[in-house]
């Protein structure tokens, strides 16, 4: 159980989320969709930075990973043979006293009695499979033939285009193919805000290789994704790698680490490392018909390649993002007098704007002028905000409050009004620690650039 300030301190982040624009719930004014979320402008910038340094460092970055696309609605086919058809299920048991649908795992055991969590009541039913796939119809006739899911995972796309993309790309293993998309679940309980939701996004790769290098990569790709998670800005030791025992893992995976974050509502998945064997492609080549082996040029083999499989959340991640960042500290107001400030201590990698810039009056027509200037000097290279509204001190507080890394004041100096040795300088400050420095208005592109990289 979380302790009561965590609590506090979840339902500050779920209220921050939804004033400043970053989380909503779907179809809010409806009375909302369980389980779906709306990200607004400030949380569409974080997510699509999220997966672009996902990109930039997983694809990009390397010579032996290639990215595709894939289409959500596939080919029932699909899966029938990854299993998901069949297995893809959580035990379900339904409360005959208050009708509450609950997971098998979530009914309370009290002496030795079952008892439904919600209303006390011990006439529960057995459990049963529930199918977490989101059932469609493709076409104009609904029935049996016409049947497919909405995918639960993107990761079968990749398994399935696995011969056209290495006959493309020409790569020799091991190599991977990346992807990032949605996927679905159906899940029973939707909570803890974003993190268990019905509709999600994966950024997953999957990395074949040789049978003998399998557990070496798996090694290596724990380690690569825990590199990711530190240089996006999570602390180490907020970071925890479960080495997920042989009797919980896929009866085909020879390892698995999940790599966990201390969420204030607990402990959490973030990420599965998951070393696959030959399992999927084996079984698309089984019931497709289609030779989805590899030919080694050296050794003249044919075989089926091996795969290890890092598995990310994307929405997950942007959550422990927030929660990592969210904090409050003390800060003199307008007057001098203490107040508490809040700071979204975003790593500049993923802040959703990287500078604001502000004339310090907005009733004076050179510093809007000369702000607008600097604004249009900055824009191509990165996110910016112009405001003008207010105190500075407040507007200060607005960007800290939303996670912008960089603030920049257009002044008198700037003017070179004072002194002409300051003319084309501006105040650079820092949301962290709130000092400020002068700096050349002809280095900032440079300087911001670099600690935003
Ligand atoms: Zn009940």
């Amino acid at each position: 159980m979380s302790a009561p300030s965590d609590h506090q301190r979840m339902e500050k982040i779920v209220s921050l989320c939804k004033r400043r624009g970053f989380i909503f719930q779907s179809s809010e004014i409806y009375g909302g969709l369980n389980g779906c979320w709306d990200y607004g402008p400030l949380g569409v910038e974080l997510k699509r930075n999220v997966k672009n340094y996902w990109w930039r460092v997983m694809v990009h970055e390397r010579d032996d990973v290639v990215g595709m696309d894939g289409s959500i609605l596939m080919n029932c086919a699909v899966w029938k043979a990854s299993g998901h058809e069949d297995t893809f299920s959580d035990p379900m048991v339904d409360c005959r006293s208050c009708k509450a649908r609950l997971r098998a795992d979530q009914i309370v055991n009290k002496k030795g009695e079952k008892q439904c969590p919600v209303c006390g009541g011990k006439d529960l039913t057995a459990p049963r499979a529930f199918n977490l796939m989101f059932k469609t119809y493709v076409g104009a006739t609904e029935d049996e033939s016409s049947i497919t899911y909405l995918r639960p995972e993107t990761a079968q796309a990749i398994f399935v285009q696995f011969k056209n993309i290495l006959e493309v790309s020409r790569k020799k293993l091991p190599f991977g193919i990346a992807q990032i998309g949605k996927a679905f679940r159906n899940e029973i309980n939707p909570r803890n805000f974003t993190f268990r939701s019905r509709e999600f996004e994966q950024m997953e790769l999957e990395y074949f290789c040789r049978a003998e290098e399998g557990m070496d990569l798996l090694a290596y790709w724990l380690k690569e994704r825990l590199k990711f998670y530190q240089d996006i800005g999570i602390a180490r030791d907020r970071l925890h790698v479960l080495d997920v025992p042989e009797d919980e893992r896929a009866f085909y995976s020879k390892g698995t680490f999940d790599i966990e974050y201390e969420f204030p509502f607990g402990r959490q998945e973030l990420e599965g490392v998951a070393y696959r064997t030959d399992y999927d492609l084996s079984q698309h080549q089984k019931a497709s018909g289609k030779s989805l082996e590899y030919f080694d040029e050296e050794t003249k083999q044919k075989f089926i390649p091996h795969v290890v499989e890092p598995s990310a959340g994307v929405d997950r991640t942007v959550l422990a993002l927030i929660c990592e960042a969210y904090s409050e500290d003390e800060a003199p107001d307008e007057k001098g007098k203490m107040e508490t400030r809040v700071v979204l201590r975003f790593h500049p990698r993923v802040a959703p704007i990287k500078c604001a810039v502000f004339p310090l009056l907005k009733n004076k027509e050179e510093l809007v002028a000369k702000a607008k200037e600097i604004v249009n000097l900055l824009r191509p290279h990165m996110n910016v905000f112009y405001d003008e509204s207010g105190a500075i001190g407040r507007r200060y507080r607005r960007q800290d409050e939303i996670g912008t890394p960089f603030g920049v004041t257009v002044d008198f100096e700037t003017l070179g009004e004072k002194d002409a040795v300051l003319r084309d300088t501006v105040t650079l400050r820092d949301r962290d620690s709130m000092k400020q420095e002068r700096v050349k208005i002809s280095e900032l592109i440079h300087l911001l650039s670099s600690r935003i990289a």
